[in-house]
């Protein structure tokens, strides 16, 4: 019997004593990003112990056995955060949002999402915010999937269904249809007490975020609803964020009191000096140049009006330069939901690159999707930061992100995650 347990003692020794020393790994960088002052430094040295940075300065001192990653060509910055998504959904850009959850299965709907949250965390994100339209609770189960190593991906927070009137975002469907269809995908609010009920449910199952769909393109919940909504999240520790494109919604959602509006592509400057005062931040959700072409590829057409396209954009760009200088705080969301012939990670990254097109700075776009994201994400200090104590989530791009933005954004070299090298570029 001894003989039998003996060995088992030994295999436990062995896997203290190699556990007591936490693996090590030092990337000696070109360029760093520096998210909490907002600039590039040259020349930056980062180490790694376990999940967890350790140092950052331009000579550190490292422990025997340290893995060292010599990279003066590359940029270093946190990993990168998309703060709206939706892994469970894929449309075509000429579809009825209403498509997806009518034709397929739950099952495919998570197996397409597995090779989603993959290409994520290639493209050099380490953490996403899921903002609903993925069935029921299927956000988590991809969520729950990834923590526990089933599937790559990044950390997802979840919204599960969003909350919102009786006609969810179906509205070119009949009325009759558009209720029982929303009813799979949205959970419908009826009244004061039903949004009470609503946001008690998701806290039972453990969502991150409440997401509500200010209004529709019909009906909207009201400021009452909005506000029980808002009140019954805060009590349980829980954010809120709307969905709002403009109008009357807008007014009412900061009204409220939630802390992010999701899209605002029409908003007046007092409303923006309003989000500022009450630190609600802004998720501009815009699309680049490449996206819009990308989206046009995709329903077939091969002549593409430039002129008309950057016309298009214009507006978009107009707002977001007025609330990036009225001081609202900009978070980075995607909200890439539609079938294209690039990767949803790369989808989503034309984000990033749509607000340096539209006139912030390198810096100023990778902020949102860092710091700022992180902060929505309620972990600021702990992500979107590399300095020591912060958790080891880190994208390093071939190139100098400052000086060539487009280009190297899209050349991601090395993915890490929670101090593990979870993506190296094929050489
Ligand atoms: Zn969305």
């Amino acid at each position: 019997m001894l003989a039998r347990i003996l060995p088992f003692v030994a295999l436990c020794l062995i896997t203290i004593s190699a556990s007591a020393q936490k693996p090590a790994i030092l990337i000696k960088a070109g360029r760093l990003y520096d998210a909490e002052k907002n600039v590039f430094t040259n020349n930056q040295q980062v180490l790694i112990e376990g999940s967890k940075i350790k140092a950052v300065g331009p000579d550190l001192q490292v422990p025997a056995g340290t893995t060292v990653l010599d990279m003066p060509g590359a940029t270093l910055t946190p990993g990168l955060i998309d703060a709206h998504t939706h892994l469970l959904l894929m449309q075509r850009a000429s579809e009825n949002l209403a498509v997806d959850a009518f034709l397929n299965s739950p099952e495919r709907r998570v197996l397409r999402a597995a090779s989603f949250a993959r290409s994520y965390l290639e493209s050099g994100f380490t953490a996403i915010r899921d903002l609903g339209n993925s069935g029921y609770y299927l956000d988590l189960e991809v969520a729950s999937a990834i923590n526990r190593g089933y599937i790559p991906g990044p950390k997802m927070w979840c919204s599960g269904p969003i909350l919102s009137a009786i006609d969810g975002q179906f509205y070119q469907l009949p009325y009759a249809d558009r209720v029982r269809v929303a009813e799979k995908e949205y959970r419908l609010i009826r009244g004061e007490e039903d949004a009470v009920q609503a946001v008690k449910e998701h806290v039972n199952n453990s969502v991150n975020v409440i997401k509500v769909v200010a209004f529709g393109e019909r009906m909207g919940v009201t400021l009452a609803e909005l506000k029980a909504i808002v009140k019954t999240a805060h009590e349980q520790h829980l954010p809120v964020t709307a969905h709002s494109t403009g109008g009357e919604s807008l007014n009412m959602a900061i009204e409220a009191g939630v802390d992010g509006i999701e899209h605002a592509y029409y908003i007046a400057d007092s409303l923006l000096a309003k989000m500022k005062r009450k630190g609600i931040y802004m998720v501009p959700t815009d699309p680049s140049f490449q996206s819009v072409i990308e989206a046009q590829k995709s329903q077939n057409i091969t002549i593409f009006d430039t002129a008309g396209i950057r016309k298009e954009l214009s507006p978009l760009s107009e707002r977001l330069l007025r609330a990036h200088k009225a001081g609202v705080k900009i978070v980075a969301g995607s909200d890439a939901y539609t079938e294209l012939q690039i990767s949803r990670g790369d989808a989503a990254k034309q984000t990033i690159q749509a607000y340096v097109e539209e006139g912030l700075s390198a810096a100023d776009a990778l902020k949102a999707a860092t710091i700022n994201a992180a902060e929505a994400l309620g972990q600021k200090g702990n992500m979107g930061v590399i300095k020591p104590g912060a958790t080891a989530d880190i994208a390093i791009f071939g190139g100098d992100l400052e000086k060539n933005f487009s280009k190297t954004l899209f050349n991601v070299s090395m993915v890490i995650k929670d101090g593990k090298i979870v993506y190296t570029k094929e050489k």
